[in-house]
């Protein structure tokens, strides 16, 4: 299969490479001339579950590309995915579809605005990997990826995405509810990532806080709340377990900093904040739900974001 890497950061850089490594065409854009330079220079270079790895491939900007392909695979952070859009605009044709594996909310609406619907897949992935600087990547755990199409027409090219990235190595099944599962790893991200950046600890710590439940539940009954107005059942106390769970020792990755604390805290970059607790709480307002915790934790998560990073 033909496909592009749209933002070849840690997830891109670990799909495309599954990819690429069984023999699918792959080429890898990006944004950031650093990464690009420096994948050009020496590869694509991996810690693969501790071990380092180095795929010989080359990196453009989306600019310098012209043929377009079977799929393209959207791996920005949340607020650049406009702008990789507007950018990969020529490269869309009517026949290739766009996977989109971001974390967070209202990627939807965005995609609409570039691709045709029935040519957009919608996925959730738990694989976790980082990267370490330009070129420099490392995967942690090789998670399950779900995928659908967002309507009926797209369902053959979504059963074949999801056979391909298979046959890559990368454990991937097609989801009858995807929209369930974006919100309910929204719930996961929107209250582990929110508060760990807040309070500034791992899970195991949050865990420990007094009133955590309750803070953490009443988060998720927010999400709830306005994933019922657009169609989506959660069940509140399922999740609330669920996300209490992250923060005991029957989680293996309790000692884990949230990728929002890495980005914010260790490398003082902006927060997908404005996707989950930030869509939360600006959806509330246009169905007329509170949703005050989700307003301040919003608010405050873009204070420390001005407050390190100076913007
Ligand atoms: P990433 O930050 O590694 O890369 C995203 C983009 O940001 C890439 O284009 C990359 O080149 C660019 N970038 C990275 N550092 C930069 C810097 N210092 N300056 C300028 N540009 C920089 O993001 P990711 O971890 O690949 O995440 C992509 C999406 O997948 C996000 O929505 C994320 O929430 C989601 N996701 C990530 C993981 C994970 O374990 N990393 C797991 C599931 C979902």
């Amino acid at each position: 299969m033909k496909v592009i890497i749209a933002g070849t950061g840690a997830m891109g850089a670990t799909y495309g490479s599954m990819l690429k490594k069984v023999g699918n065409d792959v080429k890898f854009l990006d944004l950031w001339q650093d990464n690009i330079d420096a994948i050009n220079k020496k590869g694509i270079e991996f810690i693969n579950l501790g071990k380092k790895e180095i795929l010989e491939a080359s990196a453009y900007r989306p600019s310098e590309v012209h043929d377009t392909a079977d799929l393209i695979i959207v791996f920005t952070k949340s607020m650049q995915l406009k702008e990789m859009l507007s950018d990969i605009k020529h490269l869309l044709s009517d026949k290739t579809c766009v996977l989109c594996l971001l974390n967070g909310l209202g990627h939807i609406d965005t995609l609409k605005e570039f691709v045709k619907p029935e040519n957009i897949l919608m996925g959730v992935t738990v694989l976790t990997a980082g990267m370490k600087g330009p070129g420099v990547f490392e995967v942690t755990n090789y998670g399950n990826t779900e995928i659908q199409n967002i309507t009926e027409a797209g369902k053959e090219r979504a059963l074949k995405v999801v056979e391909t990235i298979n046959n890559s190595g990368l454990p991937s099944v097609y989801s009858s509810d995807i929209l369930f599962s974006i919100w309910r790893k929204a719930c996961i991200n929107g209250t582990m990532n929110a508060c760990c950046t807040l309070l500034d600890c791992n899970m195991r710590k949050l865990g420990k806080v007094n009133h955590c439940r309750e803070l953490l539940g009443t988060i998720v009954e927010e999400f709830s709340a306005v994933a019922e107005k657009e169609g989506v059942n959660l069940n509140v106390k399922e999740i609330t377990d669920l996300v209490c769970w992250y923060t005991t020792e029957e989680f293996r990755g309790v000692d884990h900093y949230p990728s929002m604390h890495q980005d914010l805290i260790q490398k003082n970059r902006k927060t997908e904040i404005d996707y989950l607790n930030g869509y939360v709480s600006k959806k509330g307002k246009e169905y007329g739900i509170n949703t005050k915790f989700c307003d301040l934790i919003t608010i405050l998560i873009h204070g420390r974001e001005s407050v390190l990073i100076g913007e």
